[in-house]
Formats: structure tokens, sequence, C-alpha cells
């Protein structure tokens, strides 16, 4: 495909693919009214994708006959949508809505709940297809991505922003579900572009638009404003990124302390971020979000036992391993406790994280009732270097051994295959049902914990 010659102006056609040759309405070629161009569309390199309304989408895939009803993902005791599809958001339903609101406003709308296990998998599906565009893939949440394609025209020989539109093509045709992209010069705008004109969006944010595009929107449009910073920024009077623009530094980070200097710089469209590797990720780990809350032993274990394992999994399969095992817990009242315990050798065995984990949650059951349990490890290093046999403990070096022997049962059997004593039976696994926002902070990165 000879795209030098072709102009950025008049762009290519986002379902043939075919470069246009004049400032035209429909594709010369299949009459398709999606044409993309812009005047950097064959420089910029840096994209988010994100899954339009992932959960409902795989529904849909699998039951045509949902095809045109709304559907809403969800339910459970706590009652909330998880993800609603866009004829269910037509009708006023929004995600984290409580379930009787939405179905007020939608009472056609079908609910089905989550299925967390089908959802991963076909996330897993759609990372693997991204990593095959470039290695530069940074998960952000189960069905979204940062993708930088710096360098990647040789091996494509076509430029980013068609080897994203052919990636778009794929996903529909061999996975079934849509995405929309954001392409621009940095994560900020490339996420916000992504957000633009979902579903089945593609829109450019160019590096010479930025200031002016940014100008007259709010300020929640800022990576890290939510509401209550917002509604500080508004007893200031501050709305719009614009505003921003016109204030320095010294007198934002007078104002907003550390936030202050984020605000300067993504107001100007400015954000020097770059796309990490998965493997680059500084810590792994898993989280459950609990239909009810929790305060005994008898809820918790098995359910940080699933979670070790979970962890365990992404390490191996990320040649990795971690030398402090992190437990978290969320309060029924929403508070967050963090507990950390370093381990003499870093370890990727599902057997030791839950070990530790175990230690640091049997201090914490006291009669507080949680709705949230997490387990994870930090200071990650390269796998060669995890659990050395211990010729101290030989338990624990039979146990690194029972649990390679049921990885291999797993990977070649499937998950179900093999259960342990604290998950057999019990039903947790798979259970819990994360509510709210269809995010699965599995993956976190050092700018996402505020
Ligand atoms: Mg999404």
């Amino acid at each position: 495909m000879d795209t030098q010659t072709n102009t950025p102006e008049h762009g290519f056609c986002r379902d043939c693919l075919t470069p246009q040759t004049d400032v035209v309405r429909r594709c010369a070629r299949c009459g398709s009214p999606r044409l993309l161009r812009h005047p950097e569309l064959y420089r910029l390199h840096l994209a988010h994708i994100d899954c339009d309304a992932f959960y409902a989408a795989v529904e849909k895939r699998d039951n045509p006959a949902l095809k045109d009803k709304p559907v809403i993902i969800g339910g459970g005791k706590r009652g909330v949508v998880s993800t609603a599809c866009y004829i269910a958001r037509i009708n006023g339903v929004r995600s984290a809505m409580p379930m009787f609101k939405a179905l007020e406003a939608c009472p056609q709308a079908i609910v089905i709940k989550p299925n967390m296990e089908k959802y991963a998998q076909v996330g897993r599906d759609v990372r693997q297809m991204m990593q095959e565009l470039t290695p530069q893939v940074e998960p952000i949440s189960i069905d979204e991505a940062f993708l930088d394609l710096a360098g990647t025209q040789r091996l494509h020989n076509m430029p980013p922003a068609l080897v994203l539109a052919r990636f778009i093509t794929r996903l529909e045709k061999e996975i079934g579900i849509t995405a929309s992209v954001g392409l621009s010069y940095c994560k900020f705008l490339a996420k916000v572009a992504s957000d633009f004109r979902k579903p089945r969006g593609f829109s450019v944010i160019g590096e010479a638009e930025a200031l002016e595009f940014l100008k007259p929107q709010p300020v929640t449009m800022i990576w890290g404003v939510g509401k209550a910073f917002a509604s500080m920024l508004e007893r200031d009077a501050i709305r719009t990124i614009g505003q921003l623009q016109t204030m320095n530094q010294a007198e934002l980070m007078r104002n907003y302390g550390s936030m202050g200097i984020r605000l300067y710089h993504l107001s100007r469209g400015s954000d020097a971020r770059q796309v990490t590797r998965e493997r680059d990720t500084k810590s792994i780990s898993a989280e459950t979000t609990f239909d009810q809350d929790f305060g005994n032993s008898d809820d918790l274990v098995p359910v940080l036992r699933a979670l070790s394992e979970k962890v365990s999994e992404r390490l191996k399969k990320a040649d990795l391993a971690g030398r402090t095992v992190v437990l978290k817990l969320k309060t029924a009242d929403f508070k967050t406790r963090t507990r950390n315990r370093q381990l003499n050798d870093p370890t990727r065995l599902a057997d030791r994280i839950f070990a530790t984990g175990l230690e640091l949650l049997r201090k914490e059951i006291n009669g507080t009732k949680y709705r949230l349990l997490g387990i994870g490890v930090a200071d990650l290093c390269d796998a060669e270097k995890a659990d050395p046999p211990d010729l101290v403990d030989i338990q624990s070096h039979k146990r690194a051994l029972a649990e390679e022997a049921m990885d291999r049962l797993r990977n070649k059997f499937g998950r179900a295959a093999v259960e342990t004593g604290y998950t057999f039976g019990k039903g947790h696994r798979g259970k819990p049902v994360r509510t709210g926002e269809e995010q699965e902070p599995d993956i976190r990165h050092p700018w996402e914990r505020n």
C-alpha cells in the first residue's frame, strides 16, 4: 500500500483501508462514509484502544438474540450496573448506577450476571492481538491499553494509523466485539481521543491543535481530577481547562500542591509519560469486591487463596517474581488498609504469596467487615532469582514442586482441573463480583496510585 504519496488530508477508509485520493464524503472503493483524515494522521504513533461496552459486547456476541436489545451486566446483592450496552445507555442507564434505578430508566432491559472468567479470556485474546502490533503495549484494565507504535512502520509496511484501523476490523471479525481508538502524541490525549466518539470511534488529536482543543473542555477531563477535586476548583471558579492554561506553574502549585504540577502540564497538552510494557510494571496484584461484606476467615481465606493463585499465574506468565507481598483490604466504610511483608527471596509461587498474605490477614480479622480483598507482590524482578530451593524448609520446597505440577495440569486442562483444599467446593472462585466501573486494576502502574 503506497501511503507515501497519500496526503493525510485525503486520509483513508476505515472499512477497506484504501487511501483516498481526494477529499470525498464516501470511500471511492467501498462507499463507506467512515473516512479518516487529519493533518498529523501519518505522523502520530501513540494510541489508546478501549473496547466498547466490553462485558455487554461479549454477551451479545455469544447470544445474537440480544443484539438489538438493551443489555445490562450487573446485579448481585449490591445491585449496581457494571456495564450497559449502548442501547441501554441511550435509555439513560449508566455504569455504577443502582440496578433499580437502571430498570426504572429502562424497564425492558435484560440483566445478565457478569461472567468474569469469560471476559478475562476475551481480554487476554484482545491483548495478544495487540502485542502482535507492537511490544509496547501497556494494559490499563481488562479491555483497554496504550500502544506505542513508534518504529513499527517497517514491520507492518504501513503507518500506525492504518495498522490501528486494520486491527479494529480484525477485532470485529475475529473476536466479534468493537473498540474505539484514540491516536495522539501523548497518553493523556490518546485516552481522551478514544473516548470521544464511542462506540466504533477513531479520533485523532494532533500536536498543533492540542491547546485549542483543550481550552473549552471541563477540568474533569484531566487525569486525576475527580468529583472532589473538581468541586475544589469550582470554588476557585475554575471550570475549563482553558482557565488553567492561563495560570503559571507557581500559582497552580501554591493553590493545589503537587496536583498543581499535573494541572499545569496536562492543561497544556504536555504529558511525558511513556508507554510501559507489561513486564515493566512495578507490582502485580488481584483484588475482588464482594457481593456482601465479610469479616471472618471462613469467607476471606478461600478468596485470598484464589487471588494468590491468580497473582502467581500472572507472575509466571510474565516471567516475573516479587519480593514484597502486599495485602489490601477495604472496610465496609470504604477505608483502605494495606499491609506489606518482605520475603528473604523473591517468589512467584501461589503458596508463598498465600502463606504470607494469610499471616497479614490474620491480624486484620478482628470483627471488622470488609468489602474488598486484594493481594499482590511488589519489588518485581526476573523469575530466575525466585524461590531458591529452601534447604531449611523442606516442606516449602515440596509444596513448590507440587505447585509446578498443578500448573502443568492447569495449562493442559484448564484452571478448574485442579482445586486446592482452600478453594475446593467453596464456590468462591468467580463468584465475587466486581461492582461499579468496568475496570480490573490487576496491574498497577506507579502513576495509577494516587
Ligand atoms: Mg471499555
